[in-house]
């Protein structure tokens, strides 16, 4: 089994002061690695009859979209405001200073459509959770969350509001 830990780059200080980031991008560049990643991520929701596996922008699509053909399910694309081309819905999260917001189109899911998030992070829970209540918005039964790194020290679990959830790796 390849050594996760010692693949995920740690860069202090980005995107800005005080952030210790998760660099997944050596991971996805081990052929042998990124296959087990995606085994590992799948494999707790093989029997949960995904119909559509959601990725948030930008490392989650690479690990979503992948998961998602496993899976025989589809994938659905959660962004960042602006970047979808076609009618969307919107959910707006707190931010330490301020807010922010992701999209989806407003087909992308529907009622009785069951649905497992994917993210490569989480921190504090609020991209996950804002993705999570998009889902439901639109009718979905989001049935669960698949992350590669949790940072548990931010108990970002809490904020998922007992949503089934997979961690691969805790950082504490
Ligand atoms: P949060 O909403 O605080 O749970 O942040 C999760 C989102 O931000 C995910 O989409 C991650 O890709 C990204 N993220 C937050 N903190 C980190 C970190 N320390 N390293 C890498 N990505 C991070």
């Amino acid at each position: 089994m390849p050594d996760f830990r010692e693949l995920i780059r740690e860069v202090p200080d980005y995107p800005k002061p005080g952030i210790l980031f998760y660099d997944i991008t050596p991971v996805l560049g081990d052929a042998a690695a990124f296959a087990h990643l995606l085994d590992r991520m799948t494999a707790p929701f093989a029997d949960a009859e995904i119909d559509k596996v959601a990725g948030i922008e930008a490392r989650g699509f690479v690990l979503a979209a992948s998961i998602a053909e496993k899976l025989q399910a589809g994938f659905v694309p959660i962004r960042k405001p602006g970047k979808l081309p076609y009618q969307v819905v919107r959910e707006e999260y707190a931010l330490e200073y301020g807010t922010d917001a992701l999209e989806a189109h407003v087909d992308a899911v529907g009622p009785g459509d069951r649905v497992l998030l994917v993210d490569d992070v989480i921190a504090t829970g609020g991209t996950a959770s804002a993705a999570s209540r998009l889902l439901r918005k639109l009718g979905a039964d989001v049935v669960g969350f698949s992350v590669f790194i949790e940072l548990g020290f931010l108990d970002g679990r809490a904020a998922l509001d007992g949503l089934p959830f997979h961690a691969l790796l805790r950082y504490d």
